[in-house]
């Protein structure tokens, strides 16, 4: 995905963990927008009150949409990104992900795919040809730590991923680990996230007591220490937990996100992360009048055009 489907400029945001509340419970608005091509989206990451939770930076809830003849259709021309991993996880549809390193990879319900972006990699994402029927999914962008960022790009599919019972919750494991189930997907930071049917009833999960957590309604509705929880907001937890306790009076789908409270402060801008705004500059320039990202194939000459870099602002 990319932070705006067509923007002139944009403001570098500054990205830190945050300040704790005194809330035990913080539920946060996700933002909604569009993503072009009839695509709705709610990004409960990042936010004014809150711009990560571990190493998640960004995360977007896509759709439920049709798509079809008459139907959206997701078509998000090549495009680069540095410093970051995306991580697509669907519940409904199909993706047709293509990439500067050559890949080309239908992603369907229950599979992963990761890219790690290092020190750059440009692709694409669209809804494959003939797809009709139900688009639903999440994006989530995993901030690279230092060590790490200017890694050489690579991208991963998996077909499967862990899975578990626990109470009224069937679970999936996509990034990390949890209770011993790890995710096939290579990372290089402590986290975690997974995808939760939640049947009616109550529902304990042990969390990690070291990370910060974040919980998104993806379908239904939850309730969370006597908070209604819906569709469109962020429930955020402190580190500290040992558990959480998920009551739902029907079936609901929850994503809940996770990690150590990520050390650095990071800079967005577009489709980066970096850590100073000289790195944003360079890293634009390269995409606009370098073969740094390489090129994705299928698109000919169309490709996103990178806006206009402005002093950090208030957005978010
Ligand atoms: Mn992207």
């Amino acid at each position: 995905m990319s932070r705006h489907a067509d923007a002139n400029e944009e403001a570098i945001l500054t990205c830190a963990a945050t300040p704790l509340s005194d809330d035990e419970f913080e539920v946060l608005d996700a933002h909604s927008a569009e993503l072009g091509g009839g695509f709705a989206i709610r990004r409960a990451l990042p936010l004014r009150e809150r711009r990560m939770i571990g190493p998640f930076c960004f995360l977007d809830h896509i759709g439920p949409a049709v798509v079809g003849p008459n139907g959206a259709s997701l078509s998000i021309a090549p495009h680069p990104h540095i410093g970051l991993q995306t991580v697509t996880w669907l519940l409904d549809g199909a993706v047709l992900h293509k990439d500067s390193l050559g890949y080309v990879q239908e992603i369907r319900p229950g599979q992963l795919n990761v890219m790690t972006s290092g020190r750059g990699i440009s692709h694409s994402e669209e809804t494959p040809d003939g797809l009709v029927g139900r688009m639903h999914g999440v994006q989530l962008w995993v901030a690279l730590p230092e060590a790490d960022r200017r890694c050489e790009p690579r991208f991963e599919h998996h077909a499967n991923v862990p899975t578990f019972t626990k109470d009224a919750i069937e679970g999936a494991v996509f990034c990390g680990t949890w209770q011993g189930h790890t995710a096939p997907g290579t990372h290089f930071s402590e986290l975690v996230a997974m995808d939760l049917r939640v049947g009616a009833g109550e529902s304990t999960l042990p969390l990690e007591s070291t990370f910060e957590h974040g919980l998104i309604v993806l379908e239904g509705a939850i309730e969370v220490g006597g908070r209604a929880l819906g569709v469109g907001e962020l429930l955020y937890l402190r580190p500290g937990r040992a558990s959480v306790c998920v009551q739902a009076s029907a079936d609901a789908r929850v994503c809940l996100v996770g990690g150590r409270p990520f050390g650095e402060s990071i800079l967005m801008w577009w489709n980066y992360v970096a850590r100073t705004r000289d790195e944003i500059v360079e890293a634009r320039h390269q995409w606009e009048h370098t073969e740094h990202f390489g090129t994705v194939d299928g698109w000919g000459d169309r490709r996103l055009t990178a806006p206009t870099v402005l002093p950090a602002g208030p957005r978010g």
